[in-house]
């Protein structure tokens, strides 16, 4: 069985010291998989300057010389992974980027050769802002080849471009949703990867402020009773002591079994 982590939002705005403060502990247990937005617009949160929160300017990372020699640093160190979290991270007045960007494709092509030019890198894996992604933003990422880290509670044939495994992964959840006893209004993650014609997805647990260590230990273990894998994912903006706490002992859980393999986010396919 396989555990990784997924961590969100690292972007122009991070300092180094942010990510040291989460993850100094944990990346040599297990390689932290970064989605990084490339391009990144302000907005309102902890970590973004206010004066930037409703500039609409965007903020290549290379701007961020110190982020950057961080970033390469842990990658070369096999301390974290790359992921492309969207380009701007902009939420739009109706959806978010990959729901309602008008041009998910170029997004995805100019995001994708900043980061890998920009940290020596060859990210394989897109994480949709918000977790959101429209039929079209799906397809752009899909005709990437990018492999995709949701965290998708549902499976809607009508919200995907439709593919020669779509049925086949359809009857896949379905069932899963039936020996696991739920109705279609139950929220799960499938611990299993999906695959499609050009790319791949997976399903993450998240842990956000209130996520108890038991409530993703019951994750990990319903993935392992269906023999799948299970995969974590957080914003270390948000991650305080208690958030920390559950990180550990989610870790330390899945440590006590022999066959369980902390990975890079990158072999969960
Ligand atoms: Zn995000």
């Amino acid at each position: 069985m396989k555990v990784a982590i997924r961590d969100d939002d690292t972007s122009y705005f991070t300092r180094p010291e942010e990510l040291e403060r989460v993850y100094h502990d944990v990346w040599d247990r297990v390689p932290v998989c970064l989605a990084i937005v490339p391009f990144a617009v302000g907005y309102q949160r902890v970590g973004i300057p206010p004066e930037q929160w409703y500039s609409s300017e965007s903020f290549p990372l290379e701007g961020n010389p110190a982020s950057v020699g961080c970033l390469r640093s842990l990658i070369a160190d096999g301390h974290a992974t790359t992921a492309l979290h969207g380009y701007t991270h902009q939420d739009f007045p109706d959806g978010y980027e990959f729901e309602a960007a008008r041009d998910p494709e170029r997004r995805v092509a100019e995001g994708l050769a900043h980061l890998n030019r920009v940290l020596l890198t060859s990210a394989s894996i897109f994480v949709p802002p918000h977790n959101a992604l429209s039929r079209r933003g799906l397809a752009a990422v899909s005709a990437a080849g990018l492999n995709i880290l949701g965290s998708f509670l549902s499976f809607r044939p009508s919200h995907r471009p439709w593919d020669s495994c779509t049925a086949r992964n359809w009857w896949r959840v379905a069932r899963f949703r039936l020996r696991t006893g739920r109705t279609r209004q139950d929220s799960f993650v499938y611990p299993h990867v999906l695959r499609y014609r050009r790319h791949a997805e997976f399903g993450c647990h998240s842990l956000i402020p209130g996520t108890t260590a038991d409530r993703l230990i019951a994750g990990f273990e319903e993935a392992r009773r269906d023999g799948g894998d299970f995969c974590i994912a957080t914003h270390y903006w948000e991650v305080d002591g208690a958030m920390k706490d559950v990180l550990l002992r989610v870790l330390d859980h899945a440590g006590r079994y022999n066959d369980v393999r902390l990975v890079r986010a990158e072999e969960l396919f």
